[in-house]
Formats: structure tokens, C-alpha cells, sequence
């Protein structure tokens, strides 16, 4: 049945040239798709890589050219039809065309959606003065780096990796930095308390200004930011403000079409939506996380391929390629934090190593099961979990405290209990 459906497709359009919908493409010619593909995408420039956005790229550490994945040329000889600087405006899925926002119709056998995520927009008066800059493409990161003068005094709004990543970078470019955060500590939503105070220590070492339970109220100035207001009154100056408060998946060309949302677009494994000429990939998907039993969005670079893959070899009759824990980074200064799995719903943190010597790592556990770790400069223990959390184990919580067990050990333990 399966076969009956691919065979017949010789047209793929894919929506959102970013890196969910360039790694359909390459999936897709690297395994021998002949038929048309075309990418379409609203930025003016080749797809390319977001994360040294907030990091190498916008303290001027990274030339620009080495962010985009392939060259012009690739796409040629490729046969891949690139429509740059265009919108999808919207999907006719009885007649299977995308609607372009100059009214042309693309027809497609298979239909890619990979349009991502955009900042979630900070919904208070002064947030759309020129000085209050967001961070999500190349053209915002250029933006804010002429911003980020030595000097120049720049309040943070959110402590979440792009935040605290924004941070550590404009310190480098001589940014007196303030950040605020609405929640009690930094990566509230996402790390356990360790690794947050191991942050705060960081960052604030690093000459940042920190405060926490610090909401925002308004942000002020006549023509350009110069100050924000804080619940309760205190004013606080500021030349230039970052907003990085979580992002939005961009669903909207989805759900007006008529597909399941919540949340991001509903797919099932093989990133199929609930039109089976449909996927969706990336930071607009949803997607069944079979390590948790549960399905959710992920915002992550190894996601983003990995659906990609997933779709493409799903549209090109092939076997589901594996599924693999979710992982993550982020650098911030010369720390190096690795993340593989979820830890949502844990309920034992286990550290291992100290803190104080910039080498950790903490284990988040339910019931006995690893579900996630937080690695900073730790390799060998984020790769350790990454299996681990992959095979569902009950690693031994006092072994995986200990350094001086390597982690091989904990793992060979932990997939053959009865061996000696
Ligand atoms: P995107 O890469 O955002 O691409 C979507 C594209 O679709 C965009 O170009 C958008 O303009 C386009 N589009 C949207 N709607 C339309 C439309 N209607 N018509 C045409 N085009 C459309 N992940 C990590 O794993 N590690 C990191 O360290 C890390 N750092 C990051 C730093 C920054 C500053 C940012 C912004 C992200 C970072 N991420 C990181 C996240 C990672 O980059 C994203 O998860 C990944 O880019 C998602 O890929 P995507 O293709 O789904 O979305």
C-alpha cells in the first residue's frame, strides 16, 4: 500500500528553507528521488544554520559564509528549485497546490511544511522601539550585532539558553549586560536547580547583572529604548533590550488548511500530518517521542534533521530511519552544556562531579528510569545517558554519582543486570 502511495509521487514541495526543509531536500536526492523539488523559503538568503546565531556568529567569531549548508551551485546541479524571498500564503489541499503570496500555484504529490518558529512576541508597550531586538534569522542576528557596542548598557529579557547565549556574547563584545528573568532562576523551564546556579555563578562571574522574579512592565523611550520599567516601578536604563521569552511554531498555513494542531502540527512517526500527503518537520511539528511514550515539539537542530529524514524516507517508500533521544547544546563562554533526552516529569536529580571544577553532569530520573541529562564540559556522561535513556535503563543512582565509575561500566550494568 505504501508503495502504491510513493510510487506516484514526482512532485515535492517543501515550505521553509531553514534546516528541517534543506535536510529534506538533501534526504531526498541522497537517495535517489529523480522528481522535482522545490524549496520554498520567505528569507532572501541560502538555507542556513541557526545556533552560532547567538553564539560564534554574533560575537563576529564566525564568518558568514560558513553558516549556509550548501552553495548555490549545490542546488543547481541538484536539480532543486529554489523560490528565496517567497511566501507560502496558502495550502488548496484538494487541488494539492500551495498558494504563493504572488498568487502562483505550486502542485505537489508530497508536501513538505518546515516553516519553524518565531519569537514569542513580548506584549507590552515600547516593544516595537527601535533599541528592542529579537533573535530567530540572520538578518536579526546582524541587526543586533551593531547594536552590541562596547559600553552600550543591554537588558536581557529571559533567562533561557538564547538569552543567557545573547549574554555571554555581547560580555565578549564589552556589553555591560543586565538580565531579567520573571521565573526564580535561570533555565527554569528546562534544567534542574543545579544547573542553573552553576549558570548564575557563570554568568554573573562573567561581570552580568542577574535578577530574578523581575517582571517587566513597559519598555520606554522617545524615538529609541532608553529605559524599561520593571512591576513595581523601578526604572531601569538601557540602550538596547533583547527579547527571548520562547518561540511560537509557525502552524498558521497548517491549521487554516484544515490539519490537526496543537501546539505544532500533529504528525505520527514518519512525520506524516493527518493529510497523508502532508509533513510537517522541525519546530512546527509535534511529533510522537517514543523514548517518553508521549508526543511534544522539539527545538532542536538533531530534531530538525531527523525529521527530515524521517519525512523524506517516508515519501520515498524507504524504511523509517532510526528515532534517537533528542540531544541539544548550548556554549556560553568557554562552557560547553550537552543535553540528551527530557527530564519533564523527573523526580531525582543525581549529580556527578562538581560543579566548582566547570565539569558536571546531572541525571534526571522517574522511577528509576534515566530520562535526561545536563552535561557541562562531561562528554563521555552525555553520550553514556544518550544510550541509556535510548535502552530505557535503571542505571544504578549511586554508580552514576560516582567519577570514579566510568560511565561504560554503568552502561554495560545497566543493559545486562544478571552479567557480572
Ligand atoms: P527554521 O530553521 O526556523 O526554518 C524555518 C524557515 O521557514 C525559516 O527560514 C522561515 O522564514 C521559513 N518560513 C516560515 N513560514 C514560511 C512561509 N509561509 N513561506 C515560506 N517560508 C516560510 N538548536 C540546537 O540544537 N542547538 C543550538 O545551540 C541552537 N541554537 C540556536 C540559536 C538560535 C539563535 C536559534 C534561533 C535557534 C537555535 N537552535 C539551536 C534551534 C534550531 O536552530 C532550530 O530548532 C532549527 O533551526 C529548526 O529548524 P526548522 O527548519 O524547523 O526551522
Amino acid at each position: 500500500m505504501l508503495l502504491a502511495i510513493t510510487v506516484n509521487i514526482s512532485r515535492v514541495v517543501i515550505v521553509g528553507a531553514g534546516q528541517a526543509g534543506a535536510q529534506a531536500v538533501f534526504s531526498l536526492r541522497q537517495w535517489g528521488f529523480e522528481g522535482s523539488v522545490t524549496l520554498v523559503g520567505e528569507e532572501a538568503v541560502l538555507p542556513y544554520e541557526r545556533p552560532p546565531l547567538s553564539k560564534d556568529f554574533l560575537k563576529g567569531a564566525l564568518d558568514e559564509s560558513l553558516l549556509f549548508f550548501k552553495t548555490a551551485d549545490w542546488y543547481q546541479a541538484h536539480t532543486v528549485e529554489l523560490l528565496l524571498d517567497v511566501v507560502a500564503a496558502g495550502i488548496d489541499r484538494e487541488r494539492k497546490a500551495v498558494v504563493l503570496g504572488d498568487g502562483r500555484e505550486l502542485f505537489y504529490d508530497a508536501l513538505i511544511l518546515a516553516t519553524g518558529s518565531r519569537p514569542r512576541p513580548l506584549p507590552l508597550a515600547g516593544a516595537d522601539l527601535p533599541g528592542v531586538f529579537e533573535l530567530r534569522s540572520l538578518a536579526d542576528t546582524k541587526r543586533l550585532r551593531e547594536a552590541l557596542q562596547p559600553g552600550r548598557r543591554a537588558v536581557i529579557v529571559g533567562a533561557g539558553y538564547i538569552g543567557l547565549e545573547v549574554a555571554a556574547a555581547s560580555r565578549a563584545l564589552g556589553v555591560e549586560v543586565m538580565v531579567l528573568e520573571a521565573m526564580n532562576r535561570v533555565l527554569a523551564r528546562v534544567a534542574g536547580p543545579v544547573v542553573s546556579e552553576f549558570f548564575e555563578y557563570e554568568h554573573r562571574a562573567h561581570g552580568v547583572e542577574l535578577r530574578m522574579g523581575a517582571r517587566l512592565e513597559a519598555l520606554e523611550g522617545d524615538g529609541a529604548l532608553s529605559a524599561v520599567q520593571l512591576e513595581g516601578g523601578e526604572r531601569l536604563s538601557a540602550d538596547l533590550a533583547v527579547i527571548g521569552i520562547g518561540i511560537l511554531p509557525n502552524q498558521e498555513l497548517a491549521a487554516q488548511c484544515g490539519l490537526d494542531c496543537e501546539d505544532g502540527v500533529v504528525v505520527d512517526r514518519d512525520a506524516r500530518s493527518s493529510d497523508p500527503c502532508v509533513f510537517a518537520i522541525g519546530d512546527c511539528a509535534k511529533r510522537p517521542l517514543i523514548h517518553f511514550g508521549r508526543s511534544g515539539r522539539l527545538e532542536s537542530v538533531h530534531n530538525a534533521i531527523e525529521q527530515g529524514k524521517l519525512a523524506a524516507a517516508a515519501i520515498l517508500g524507504r524504511v523509517r530511519p532510526a528515532e534517537d533521544v533528542p540531544w541539544f547544546w548550548s556554549n556560553q563562554y568557554d562552557l560547553k552544556l550537552q543535553i540528551a533526552g527530557l527530564s519533564l516529569g523527573h523526580d531525582r536529580i543525581v549529580v556527578r562531579g562538581n560543579p566548582a571544577n566547570r565539569r558536571f553532569a546531572a541525571f534526571y530520573l522517574r522511577e528509576g528510569a534515566l530520562l535526561a541529562v545536563d552535561a557541562v564540559g562531561s562528554p563521555m556522561e552525555f553520550m553514556g545517558a544518550r544510550q541509556l535513556i535510548a535502552r530505557g535503563a535503571h542505571p544504578d543512582p549511586d554508580a552514576l554519582a560516582d567519577p570514579n565509575i566510568a560511565m561504560k561500566q554503568i552502561l554495560d550494568a545497566a543493559i545486562e543486570p544478571h552479567s557480572s
